[in-house]
């Protein structure tokens, strides 16, 4: 152990600490469609591990009311804040990070991007709704990692759908298998509780938000003959349920749910404070510590005692008065010092890490130290992209931080043809921050860029003008899907070039994209060109 320590420039903590640490990580992100109860559950679970003491506190960043925080003006009016990047909490002797992802108008690159630091998710749906839009797109983000998924299916306390129902289709739209872990009994005005069926309890049901302590009343045994006497309505249903649930689901397999193939699946009632501590202790006794993490050359275990991590995410000028540059960091391994230093393996510098946030649930703080599974933030002085890798000693770059093929697109314009150099200037940062994806047309013309979400454009256009003092007009573009395209015979993909340059861009990093006009157009080139490989997404440069 002593050599451990005497071995290591940075004081590294010793192997035994470092394993002890990483055991007792989970670092998780939320995914859902809007309204489904994120930023409720989110509140709730702060509650419940003691992070925060009062009901509202997340809410009122949301909504923009948090007093203490300022940022970029947008951020502001949509009430977007670094605060609520990362919440990192303490529950049972564990160290939780909760990863947001942002939703709503704030859709972004990010949000999907955030699932690739994560190393399990939580889904919740409105059980009034079933599986919506936004959530198929983010499981399909979490299945390219595997990523195990816990289900929560919120709002139990109105008139819902029929739970058997949701779980069918659960497993017939996002192809995941369901393990049912709690059932309700009843729902909205009858919603009496959850059985558990591991446990074979019921965990009765009370309306309101003052049990932050998550104090229910327990009944043993669905044959209780007290739960007869107090609900023999909905106790009959509940058997019969219960009965077809055991015959037709299957039992939790935490093996399964480690491959990402079952998601145990709970139901609650996130305002009422219903259901969060049985999601609190399923991330914390399954869900899974941070586990290795593919690097160009090999994989890197989060015990490894040469300190590693990639940035996911990079946000900007969260503080007016510094007009700074985060870039999140997700550690893979060792153990982060402030002051410690590491090398920058994209522009081959090493980097003496003095001034570093990290974030707990209460505020932004100074990051002493962090292990595998943590998120710092990095001052970033425009020389960090997305996708790079920091590491002591032997050089990594990780692997699978994606680009993801955007969905709207723009023609960029400007008023004042003077500042194209600005502008080319503003798009190619704004582009290696991942703000936006910017496509430059084969054949000429003006610049395109593309994005996931709608608000992405209006942060563009506001920074283009604040930090480059570019006026930039955004205008509606025909097209409707960008795919990155590729060959192995060159001869083909000459041709492909040749015949449809029209279509074809070449983004920031140089690689080629396809831009199709309509669906239809860009099935039929891909039957066309059956040679030529359309991906969704592309791997950092
Ligand atoms: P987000 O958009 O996913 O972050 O959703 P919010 O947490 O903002 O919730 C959307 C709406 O659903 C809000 O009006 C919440 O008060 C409400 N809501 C959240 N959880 C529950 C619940 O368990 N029951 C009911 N009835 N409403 C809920």
């Amino acid at each position: 152990m002593s050599d451990d320590i005497v071995s290591s420039s940075n004081a590294a903590a010793p192997s035994e600490l470092i394993a002890r640490e990483v055991a007792r990580r989970r670092t998780f992100g939320i995914i859902s469609h809007p309204d489904a109860g994120k930023t409720t559950l989110t509140e709730k679970l702060l509650l419940f591990s003691g992070a925060i003491q009062m009901a509202g506190a997340v809410k009122a960043r949301k909504s923009g009311r948090h007093a203490t925080s300022d940022f970029l003006e947008i951020e502001k009016q949509r009430g977007i804040s670094v605060a609520s990047s990362v919440m990192q909490f303490e529950y049972r002797d564990h160290v939780v990070n909760l990863l947001d992802t942002p939703g709503h108008q704030d859709f972004s690159e990010d949000t999907y991007r955030v699932l690739t630091a994560v190393d399990s998710a939580l889904m919740v749906i409105d059980a009034a709704k079933g599986v919506e839009a936004q959530t198929i797109k983010l499981l399909d983000v979490c299945r390219m990692r595997a990523t195990p998924i816990v289900t929560f299916m919120n709002k139990m306390d109105r008139e819902v759908r029929d739970s058997l129902e949701l779980l069918d289709e659960v497993e017939s739209v996002l192809n995941i298998q369901c393990a049912p872990v709690t059932w309700p009994l009843g729902m909205g005005k009858t919603f009496r509780g959850v059985y558990h069926l591991l446990r074979d309890e019921i965990l009765l049901f009370t309306p309101g938000e003052e049990r932050a302590d998550g104090e229910v009343e327990i009944i043993k045994g669905i044959d209780n003959p007290i739960l007869a006497e107090r609900f023999p309505l909905e106790i009959e249903q509940l058997k019969m349920e219960v009965e077809l649930v055991h015959g037709a689901s299957h039992p939790f397999d935490l093996e399964q749910f480690l491959a990402g193939k079952q998601t145990p699946v709970f139901f609650g009632s996130a305002i009422n404070n219903f259901g969060v501590r049985e999601i609190l202790n399923a991330l914390i006794d399954w869900a899974p510590a941070p586990r290795e993490r593919d690097a160009s050359v090999r994989s890197v275990e989060p015990t490894e005692q040469p300190f590693s991590g990639f940035v996911f995410k990079i946000q900007a000028n969260m503080d007016p008065a510094h007009r700074d540059r985060i870039a999140f960091l997700r550690v893979c391994s060792g153990h982060f010092e402030r002051g410690m230093k590491m090398k920058h393996l994209r522009i081959g510098k090493e980097i003496r890490v003095s001034s570093v946030v990290t974030f707990m649930a209460s505020s932004r703080e100074q990051a002493e130290e962090a292990y595998a599974g943590d998120i710092i933030g990095l001052p970033n002085h425009g020389n960090m992209q997305i996708g790079d890798s920091f590491s002591e000693g032997e050089l990594l770059q990780f692997t699978g931080i994606p680009y993801f093929a955007p969905d709207f697109f723009r023609v960029v314009r400007i008023r004042n043809p003077l500042k194209i150099k600005q502008l080319h200037k503003g798009l190619q940062q704004l582009g290696e921050e991942g703000a936006v994806q910017v496509f430059k047309p084969v054949d000429g013309g003006d610049l395109i860029i593309g994005a996931v979400g709608m608000l992405q454009f209006d942060v563009v256009a506001s920074r283009l003008q604040g930090e480059y003092g570019v006026d930039a007009m955004f205008e509606s573009a025909s097209i409707s899907s960008a795919r990155w395209v590729s060959c192995e015979d060159k001869k083909i993909f000459a041709d492909f070039e040749k015949a449809l340059s029209h279509n074809l861009a070449i983004d920031a990093a140089g690689n080629l994209a396809y831009l199709a006009p309509n669906n239809v157009n860009l099935r039929l080139t891909q039957e066309r060109w059956p040679k030529v490989v359309f991906h969704t997404t592309r791997e950092h440069a």
